[in-house]
């Protein structure tokens, strides 16, 4: 609570130093307002987020009631403009919008359709400067099965509470937001929960008020930054299970009421999988990590510091073996790769899926589960075929394809047999250090590999392998084949 009052305060105060700038001398010194563009820039999805302004951070106030899916919002945004600005835009999808303010003042909004969801445009009372901080309030409510103009992110479980697999455009069915990887900002969270229900979020639980009525609100704290597709907020009924991993990293996974003697020897693995990929990347990015485990969902996601998991997932394999562990590790590997380094737009998701597919892949053959090289060659053969369906690694066309992961894990095979164990183990090794909090593209990749290794000759061999239409050879394999 206390930070949402301090972030009004920032934008007020702001605002009152803006009156001398706005004097008509300073005026005509090339102050020139214009409405911030309806979409990111992203070649994928081109009106997800918005131009004209970075979010620092974001506070949500959310209250829901589970069974009716009733929900009221208010989101608290604090942002930089990075241009003159006479309006913006939200993105917001199936929401009804009660009031907007910036800087504290009442702001003229309207709801226009985009490609994907809609767009909340806001008009500020006084235009905004080029570097100006500013705080903006949005008070919306809606209903978690609403119909929505675009997919839905909003995962119902048994229990009548929800989850929220917001990848990769849909956190705009939960909030109004700049919903692109290109803009990340720090987080807090007030959920309500009513009796017999937890709340769950990404951070850390920073605090809890019991209300007369059984009902608490919970408070949580995101410190590092996360773009919106990465959201994790939740309702259900479901038990905390702590623990500490080799470091003393606090672990709180969130499991089913009445499960807890299943999958609490399940989460319980997570310290192993923690010290085996903190050996490969270094310290773990975030203050705090966890498992949710739903029965809403039937996939796996990496929302950050908090993994989202169907409970469909764990159950041992033909042979006994608990190969949903790849998948523990698969979905952790991307607390590195995608949540702490962020690709800057979504063509540049084999970032985020071909590491977190790789070293899957390695963990399941030194568990004796799968062999590595198998897998690559399968991946080689087929993924001519796919280059030219769905793009290469590097260019794909949609999201989802085998181009971005197992193609994207091919790639960093090529790239080990190509520089060597040490030197590529030293590239992912130092990426993560590098690149911590921030967002990356393709491009930074083929700089960083080249940086790390003084190879040139990495930069045509990684442009081929990511960018190309056809699969170059493999390094020490030439008899692999792959049909076009
Ligand atoms: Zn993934």
């Amino acid at each position: 609570m206390s930070t949402s009052r301090r972030t009004l305060l920032k934008g007020a105060g702001i605002a009152a130093c803006t009156v001398p700038l706005a004097a008509p001398v300073a005026l005509a010194e090339g102050f020139d307002p214009r409405p911030g563009s309806d979409g990111a820039g992203d070649p994928l999805y081109p009106t997800l987020g918005n131009g004209g302004y970075q979010v620092t951070h974001y506070d949500l106030t959310f209250d829901f009631t589970p069974v009716t899916y009733d929900f009221t919002g208010v989101v608290k945004m604090s942002a930089r403009a990075t241009q003159d600005l006479s309006a913006f835009n939200l993105d917001t999808d199936g929401h009804t919008i009660d009031a907007v303010t910036v800087n504290g003042r009442a702001a003229p909004f309207a709801l226009s359709a985009g490609a994907s969801g809609q767009e909340l445009t806001v008009t500020p009372a006084r235009p905004l400067h080029k570097g100006q901080p500013f705080a903006v309030t949005v008070a919306y409510r809606g209903n978690g099965k609403a119909p929505r103009t675009s997919l839905s992110g909003w995962k119902f479980g048994t229990d009548g509470g929800f989850a929220c697999a917001a990848q990769s455009s849909r956190a705009d069915t939960f909030m109004p937001c700049n919903d692109t990887p290109s803009d990340k900002a720090t987080w807090t969270f007030h959920l309500s929960a009513p009796e017999g229900y937890v709340a769950a979020a990404n951070g850390e639980l920073t605090g809890k008020d019991k209300r007369a009525d059984g009902s608490a609100v919970w408070h949580f704290a995101l410190r590092e930054r996360m773009p919106s597709e990465l959201l994790g907020i939740a309702v259900v009924k479901g038990t905390y299970l702590y623990g500490t991993s080799r470091t003393g990293l606090p672990l709180r996974h969130v499991v089913p009421q009445g499960q807890e003697d299943t999958y609490g020897p399940i989460v319980a693995r997570t310290p192993d999988h923690l010290a085996w990929l903190e050996a490969k990347f270094g310290k773990y990015p975030f203050s705090v990590y966890g498992i949710h485990i739903y029965d809403g969902y039937t996939d796996a996601l990496e929302n950050s510091t908090l993994t989202l998991m169907g409970t469909n997932w764990f159950k041992p394999n033909a042979d006994g073996n608990p190969t949903y562990e790849n998948t523990m590790v698969h979905e952790l590997t991307h607390q590195w790769w995608g949540d702490s380094v962020t690709p800057d737009d979504w063509q540049q998701a084999w970032l985020n899926e071909g590491p977190a597919t790789y070293y899957a892949a390695l963990y399941s053959q030194e568990r004796g589960w799968s062999v590595m090289a198998d897998k690559m060659e399968t991946t080689y053969a087929g993924l001519n075929a796919v280059r030219a369906k769905d793009g290469p690694p590097g260019l794909p066309r949609a999201l989802g394809g085998t181009n971005i992961y197992d193609g994207g894990a091919l790639v960093l095979y090529a790239l080990q047999l190509h520089v060597g164990q040490r030197l590529f183990d030293r590239i992912m090794g130092q990426w993560p250090r590098r690149f911590k909090d921030r967002t990356v593209t393709s491009e930074d990749f083929i700089r960083h590999a080249v940086d790390v290794t003084r190879d040139r000759s990495l930069d045509p061999f990684l442009r081929d392998w990511l960018f190309g239409p056809v699969n170059p050879p493999m390094p020490g394999h030439p008899e692999w084949s792959a049909a076009s």
